[in-house]
């Protein structure tokens, strides 16, 4: 069979001003933030690992934070995003405290890496912060195909339910968020996924604990990306 290629779209860089439709807390550590408006007409976010920089309001420069799409309605023209709440940082400060009707700028997507192939099983591996993508790409995959996900998150209460057509086994990790970046909780639990023929492995966690990961799948004698 032939191996997964990433394909890469580019996207015109788009600058949206939207509005702040609501925000809800899904979990204790993470808000749900559905964001409308009419600039959304044109918007396209082509695979679940995009992300576009948001332009969180404050005092003097807006701070740049990167968030994925965690789900877009076009005929509703609704963009939704989750946001981790670690703390102090902007984003997730100004997430917590926004009020319906604010407004906000989003640039891109600039592009998108469209993974394509025969993938028989999907490895998504990533802490609190790539689990908007890793929710996303569970609940775009089709019937048929396996799904394995790893997801460190703070505690039992911030695990998610996510809709799936496929088959889908997910690992949940607890580890506090002073401890987000020891690989050791994700490494645990690496051998038991089974890698098998035409797995995709998608790493998305802190810098660290990607560079243990990838050495530890290709020592499961799995090829990477
Ligand atoms: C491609 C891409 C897509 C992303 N998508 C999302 C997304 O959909 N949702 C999302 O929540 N995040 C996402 N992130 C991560 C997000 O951009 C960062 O966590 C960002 O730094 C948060 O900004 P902030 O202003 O809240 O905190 P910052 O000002 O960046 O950091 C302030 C303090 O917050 C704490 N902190 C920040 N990040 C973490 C963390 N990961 N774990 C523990 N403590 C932390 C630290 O104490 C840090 O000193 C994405 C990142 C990338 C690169």
């Amino acid at each position: 069979m032939d191996a997964p290629t990433i394909r890469r779209m580019r996207h015109e860089l788009k600058f949206r001003e939207l509005t702040v439709a609501n925000t809800k807390r899904l979990t204790p550590h993470m808000i749900r933030m559905t964001l409308t408006g009419v600039d959304l007409a044109d918007f396209a976010s082509g695979s679940f690992d995009d992300h576009i920089k948001v332009f969180i309001p404050g005092e003097g420069e807006p701070a740049k934070r990167d968030y994925t799409p965690r789900r877009f309605d076009a005929d509703a023209q609704e963009l939704v995003i989750d946001f981790a709440d670690h703390g102090e940082g902007p984003a997730a400060s100004w997430a917590r405290t926004v009020k319906p009707g604010s407004t906000v700028q989003i640039g891109g997507p600039r592009g998108s890496r469209v993974i394509e192939g025969e993938i028989a099983h999907w490895a998504l591996i990533g802490d609190e912060t790539a689990l908007p993508a890793m929710g996303r790409k569970l609940e775009e995959l089709p019937k048929g195909v396996k799904a394995t996900m790893i997801a460190a998150v703070p505690g039992p209460e911030d695990e998610q339910v996510i809709e799936s057509q496929a088959d889908v086994t997910i690992h949940w990790l607890h580890r506090p968020l002073s401890e987000a970046t020891e690989a050791k909780p994700f490494l645990d639990v690496l051998p038991q996924i089974e890698l098998i023929p035409d797995t995709f492995v998608w790493i998305a966690t802190e810098a660290e604990i990607a560079k243990h990961l990838r050495e530890a799948v290709l020592a499961m004698g799995h090829p990477l990306p």
